[in-house]
Parts: structure tokens; C-alpha cells; sequence
């Protein structure tokens, strides 16, 4: 038993300094819970409690460069202050001249604006083609610096640390990176994996409890569109999950890092179909989004969207009832909004529908359900049937 122990403890240490061959502590299993695989690029992941204290460490264990380059760390007004030192001191300490950029936290930071000043940063951090760029915060943060460093030098390496529920389980993981310009969100973007994904699900704890249960309408996502025994997993632990049981929070997080994880793996830039099935509730979630001039969380419109597409598949002969009753309860114990309240003119929804960017060919795209598990991507639902379905959330 002692033996056993010495040897646990040797590795890790050896991770710390010698690991320089990602294939030998993957072997062991030891520091990592998931490693994708995409082209030539991979990420790996890890999803810990404290895990922000040790990013330097795994980074460098990661990385044969020597000496180690400089990171430049990416976060908000509010993660900043919270854990920039951890991760900065982590970084230090395991040799990185690590420097920090802030932005202003919120959705206008995702901009051609703020991302300038990203690049003086990498500028006056005098940043090479070996550089590393770390984003500790939500989406926002990941989108923003994920993008810096997808187009510095033609593109360097790249480290998030999600703080949000909402990153944890989706926007870390497929390298999708964007900003927004005045006309559209995302509008310009670059897919660029991180090599290193590093989640503590004990900033869940210092977030807005509203930005939690947001972020919990992807997790519902992953399960509708993935597996009967996740949506029953969701069923068993609401109450846990709002009260953000470590174990639970761990293993919820690992498992949809799982589900989007081998999606991504088998549609890494959206080409044959199967990535569009992680739109499910995103149509009309995003232009009821864009329509309440983004008052409500990006979470909370999923949440209404999925709820809608339920109607929309059942409306058109796929879906029974009791399923759209079911996530109805689930969203409610989840404290989701489940009615659209004021609600939006219908016409100016379906207007911002029709200009989707998924819309392909003239014909706007939705993803539906035939069962919990059975997501289908249809264009042919006539507008009359997107009409009622939208109007059903507030009628
Ligand atoms: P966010 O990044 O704006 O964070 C929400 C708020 O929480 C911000 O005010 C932030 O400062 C604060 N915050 C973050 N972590 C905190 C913590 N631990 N403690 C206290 N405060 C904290 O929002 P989000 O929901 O994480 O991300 C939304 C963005 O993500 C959108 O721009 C969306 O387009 C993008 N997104 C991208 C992908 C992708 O695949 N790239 C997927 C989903 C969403």
C-alpha cells in the first residue's frame, strides 16, 4: 500500500518538472480526465476543485520550451480581482514571465475594440510566436483571447481557465473563438483549440447564482440532445446542482465536456451536420437574445428556445407531449424561465430568425427532437409553425 502511494506521488511530482512527453503521463492518467484529439491539435482537460493554483504546473508539464514564454493572462473587472493572482503566482512559479490584461466584463468587451488592446498587451509584453495566451473568466473572456491568440503571429498557443458554468460546459471546449461586430454576434472568428483546459468548479461559488442556473440550460441541452439516462441524472440532483455540490458540479461538468467533446471530435468545424445538433434551442434563443436586447442571460433564451423547439417537434410529428411536459418541470426545478414575459412582437423574432447566419439557402435551419436522444436537423418547418411555437412561450 505504502509502495502504491510513493509511486502516486512520484508521478505527480515528475509531472511537475519532467513530463515533457504528453504521451507518458497520459499513460498514468494522473493529472488529466480527457484529452481530444483534432487535425494535429489537442487539448487536454482537467476539471478539479483548486485546480487554478496549479495551471503554471501543468502548463509547463505540457510544453517542451525552454525557457517558458511569456503568457499573457486574459480576464474581466470582476474574475480578475477574485483569482488573477492565483494564476498569475501559479504561472510564475513555474517559470512563465506571465503578465495580466482586464477588460470590462459583459458581452461588449467581445469586440474589435477590446481585442486591440489585447494585441498591445502581447505587444508591450513583447509576446512571440511562442507565446501562450491564458483566459480566466466566462465566455466572453474565451471568445475574446481565444480569438487574440488564434490571429497573434498567426496564431500561438492558447490556455482557458472557465469561470462561469456556462464556459465549464460549452464555450471551453471546440475551439470555436469569436468577437462581435455592430451587425451580428460572433460575425468574425477562427477555430483555434487550447492545448490545456483547466476547470475549478470552485469558482461556480463566488459567481451570480443567475448566471449558474444560465448555464445549466446547456447542460440540459447536452442531455436532450445526447442521452434519456443524463436527462434523469439532471432529474435526481436539481437540488444539489443548485446548491452546487462539488461532487455533483465535478461530475455534471466532466460529463458534458464528454458529450460536446466527442461531437466536436466527429464535426470539428461544423461540416457535416452533427455539430449542428448543439444548436438545439439556439435559433429562437438567440433572436429572442438579440430581441430583448440581451436583458435576459444567453442561458435563459436557450431555455425558452428549448422549449419552443419542443413545441416545433411536436407540432410537427415528432415529439410526444409528455416529453415537452418533462423539460417544462425540469427547466422550472432549475429556476429556468419557462415563459417569455414581456414578451417580444413576434414578427420582429421571426424577421431575426430569417437573418440567422444558420440559415442555409433561403431556408432556416432547426434542430428538433424525435425523443430524448434523437436530435434531427430540419429546414422544412413552414413559418406559421415557428409562429405558434414562439407564441406558445408567453400565450
Ligand atoms: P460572461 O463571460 O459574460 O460572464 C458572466 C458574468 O459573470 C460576467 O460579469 C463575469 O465577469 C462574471 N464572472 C465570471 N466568472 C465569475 C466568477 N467565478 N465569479 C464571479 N463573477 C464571475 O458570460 P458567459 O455566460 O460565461 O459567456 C457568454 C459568452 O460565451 C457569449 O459571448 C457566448 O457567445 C459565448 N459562448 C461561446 C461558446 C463557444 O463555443 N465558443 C459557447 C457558448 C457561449
Amino acid at each position: 500500500m505504502l509502495d502504491l502511494l510513493i509511486l502516486k506521488w512520484n508521478i505527480r511530482w515528475q509531472v511537475g518538472w519532467a513530463g515533457n512527453d504528453p504521451r507518458w503521463w497520459y499513460t498514468w492518467g494522473m493529472e488529466f480526465d480527457l484529452r481530444i484529439e483534432i487535425g494535429h491539435e489537442s487539448t487536454c482537460l482537467a476539471v478539479r476543485p483548486g485546480i487554478i493554483y496549479e495551471v503554471g504546473r501543468l502548463l509547463r508539464a505540457l510544453m517542451t520550451d525552454d525557457p517558458a514564454p511569456v503568457a499573457l493572462v486574459v480576464t474581466d473587472g470582476h474574475v480578475g480581482p477574485l483569482y488573477g493572482t492565483a494564476v498569475l503566482t501559479s504561472l510564475s512559479r513555474a517559470g512563465f514571465p506571465a503578465f495580466e490584461h482586464r477588460i470590462e466584463p459583459g458581452e461588449r468587451s467581445k469586440c474589435l475594440a477590446v481585442l486591440d488592446e489585447v494585441y498591445r498587451s502581447l505587444l508591450d509584453a513583447s509576446a512571440g510566436r511562442d507565446a501562450v495566451v491564458v483566459a480566466l473568466g466566462g465566455g466572453v473572456v474565451s471568445d475574446l483571447a481565444g480569438f487574440a491568440a488564434a490571429t497573434w503571429m498567426r496564431g500561438v498557443r492558447f490556455v482557458i481557465c472557465p469561470t462561469t458554468l456556462e464556459a465549464d460546459v460549452d464555450a471551453s471546449i471546440g475551439g470555436k473563438t469569436a468577437v462581435n461586430l455592430p451587425g451580428g454576434k460572433n460575425l468574425v472568428g477562427a477555430f483555434h483549440q487550447p492545448i490545456l483546459v483547466a476547470i475549478d468548479p470552485e469558482c461556480l461559488r463566488t459567481l451570480d447564482p443567475r448566471d449558474v442556473r444560465a448555464g445549466m440550460a446547456e447542460s440540459i441541452k447536452h442531455a436532450l440532445i445526447s442521452a434519456e439516462a443524463f436527462l434523469a441524472w439532471h432529474e435526481q440532483r436539481a437540488e444539489q446542482i443548485l446548491s452546487l455540490d462539488d461532487a455533483v458540479m465535478s461530475e455534471l461538468i466532466l460529463r458534458n465536456l464528454r458529450i460536446k467533446a466527442e461531437v466536436v471530435h466527429a464535426d470539428a468545424q461544423e461540416r457535416i451536420g452533427l455539430r449542428m445538433r448543439l444548436n438545439f434551442g439556439h435559433t429562437l434563443g438567440h433572436a429572442i437574445e438579440a430581441c430583448s436586447g440581451f436583458a435576459l442571460r444567453h442561458g435563459e433564451c436557450v431555455a425558452l428556445g428549448m422549449l419552443a423547439a419542443c413545441r416545433l417537434s411536436r407540432m410537427m410529428g415528432l415529439l410526444e407531449a409528455s416529453v415537452e411536459a418533462r423539460v417544462k418541470r425540469l427547466l422550472e426545478r432549475i429556476e429556468l424561465p419557462t415563459r417569455l414575459t414581456p414578451p417580444i412582437d413576434p414578427d420582429v423574432v421571426l424577421a431575426t430568425i430569417r437573418g440567422d447566419k444558420k440559415a442555409r439557402g433561403g431556408q432556416v435551419q432547426f434542430v428538433l427532437l424525435e425523443g430524448v436522444g434523437r436530435p434531427a436537423v430540419r429546414a422544412d418547418v413552414p413559418e406559421r409553425v415557428v409562429r405558434e411555437a414562439y407564441e406558445s412561450l408567453y400565450r
